[in-house]
């Protein structure tokens, strides 16, 4: 494309297919951001990428577009390398919560933009504020303090931070253009990339519960996020991990945040505690805290053990504002009015548990959104009795519904034995972690 700037021949030239230069992209986001590109226009060109796609160069120059289309944050008085996780969206993912601390416990600072409930999907925003008073808005010098002298900080992202994205997503969420790996991987690089990160982990997860149902499409996203973020400079390494069945025992935010607490005082689920440790391997390694993958797992384990991990975590939640002594005694995490038990209709073991269906279960309950304006019950969601490869009887406890009212409870409970396989035959264990890209 030549001569002075055009939107109109932005968009030809990709519908035509043809590949964008860095320079024309660059001047595409600038202008869109200065208001010389109609949000009409961006859609149009949207529309063209999710058809006609991107090369690396030129996700590469969109995520730097993004990027510096807002704050860039440094955190130059941060000594430490800097890593970050971030997970595609799952139910019961509250992964978060416990390996930020874990991980700054061992070292390695952990500066963390979240995000609030998406579809059927939660929000580490949303659990966090399951703890009263807890602040996700802070300005980026506090949160640079935060990161200092906790070596961890969990923030929401704010309009100073890669405001392109918050637009285009926008336009993307109504226009159809979410399903596509260019602007997925533009979109996610540019907000983590913004929080002045070294390295970043990724949890691309798989399967019913997860946004890409198959290993395929889940591959080629993790690949690409690989690539472009090394090309970006960022050392990158992205675990593929199953999302059929929940994560944990919990879904809900009060419920989910109690959970994560619990792997913090070294219990929880095993699976919970599995990924979070597995993560953290990757995140130490990164950040050059360990050189082995054994013995990254074996210092985890001790923060976990020896209670510094657990004590990270108070001191982020007091510089946050919030509540220590929900954290303490995280039964009062989980308080809600109404309680109902869900029964084994027969004997045998579970061999599925829909993590979908419990994500949309929970919305129900007022765990998620239906409308971004809506407000959270952070005491509401869905507690497991048995997962799969658990054996039960009839009439067994299969799950325990936590709501504002027994009647929504009683109201929810059909959908929850629906979300539960029995069968005669004792299920293969399932593996965690299907696969891992690095460059
Ligand atoms: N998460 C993001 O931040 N952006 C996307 O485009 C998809 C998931």
């Amino acid at each position: 494309m030549k001569g002075p700037f055009n939107p109109v021949e932005m968009i030809r030239s990709k519908r035509d297919g043809h590949a964008h230069s860095a320079e024309e992209i660059r001047e595409f986001i600038a202008q869109f951001s200065a208001g010389g590109v109609a949000e009409y226009q961006m859609s149009a060109w949207l529309m063209a990428v999710f058809a006609r796609g991107m090369t690396d160069r030129e996700t590469v120059a969109l995520t730097e577009a993004m990027l510096h289309s807002g704050k860039v944050l440094r955190l130059p008085s941060v000594r430490s390398l800097k890593v970050d996780k971030h997970s595609t969206g799952g139910v019961g993912d509250k992964i978060s919560i416990c390996l930020a601390p874990l991980v700054a416990a061992c070292g390695v600072a952990v500066p963390m933009i979240s995000g609030r409930g998406l579809g059927h999907t939660g929000g580490t925003l949303d659990k966090l504020q399951a703890i009263p008073g807890y602040q996700v808005e802070l300005s980026p010098a506090r949160f640079e303090r935060v990161v200092r002298e906790v070596g961890t900080s969990m923030i929401g992202q704010s309009a100073e931070l890669a405001p392109a994205d918050r637009r285009i997503y926008a336009l993307r969420d109504v226009t159809a253009t979410v399903e596509c790996i260019p602007l997925i991987v533009a979109s996610i690089l540019s907000k983590e990339m913004a929080e002045g990160i070294d390295g970043l982990v990724l949890d691309v997860k798989v399967g019913q519960g997860a946004f890409m149902k198959e290993l395929k499409s889940a591959r080629a996203l993790a690949r690409a996020l690989v690539r472009v973020g090394t090309a970006a400079g960022k050392r990158v390494v992205a675990l593929l991990t199953a999302m059929d069945a929940p994560i944990g025992r919990t879904i809900g935010n009060g419920l989910e945040t109690r959970e994560a607490v619990e792997v913090l005082q070294n219990a929880g689920p095993a699976d919970t505690r599995e990924l979070t440790l597995t993560l953290g391997t990757e995140m130490l390694l990164l950040g050059k805290a360990e050189r082995t993958p054994k013995r990254a797992r074996a210092r985890l384990e001790r923060a976990l053990a020896d209670g510094s991990a657990f004590e990270r975590f108070l001191r982020m939640v007091k510089a946050h504002g919030g509540d220590v002594r929900a954290v303490e005694h995280p039964e009062r995490l989980a308080n809600s009015k109404a309680k109902f038990e869900v029964l084994a209709p027969r004997a045998g073991y579970v061999t599925a548990c829909d993590a979908y269906q419990l994500g949309l279960v929970g919305i129900a309950l007022g765990a998620g959104r239906t409308r971004a304006d809506q407000a959270i019950d952070p005491s509401a969601g869905i507690e497991l009795c048995a997962v799969q490869g658990d054996r039960v009887s009839r009439g067994q406890p299969l799950a325990i519904i936590h709501a504002r009212s027994r009647s929504l409870a009683k109201s929810e409970a059909a959908r929850v034995v629906k979300t539960f396989r029995i069968e005669n035959t004792k299920p293969r264990a399932q593996r965690i972690v299907l696969e891992r890209i690095a460059r």
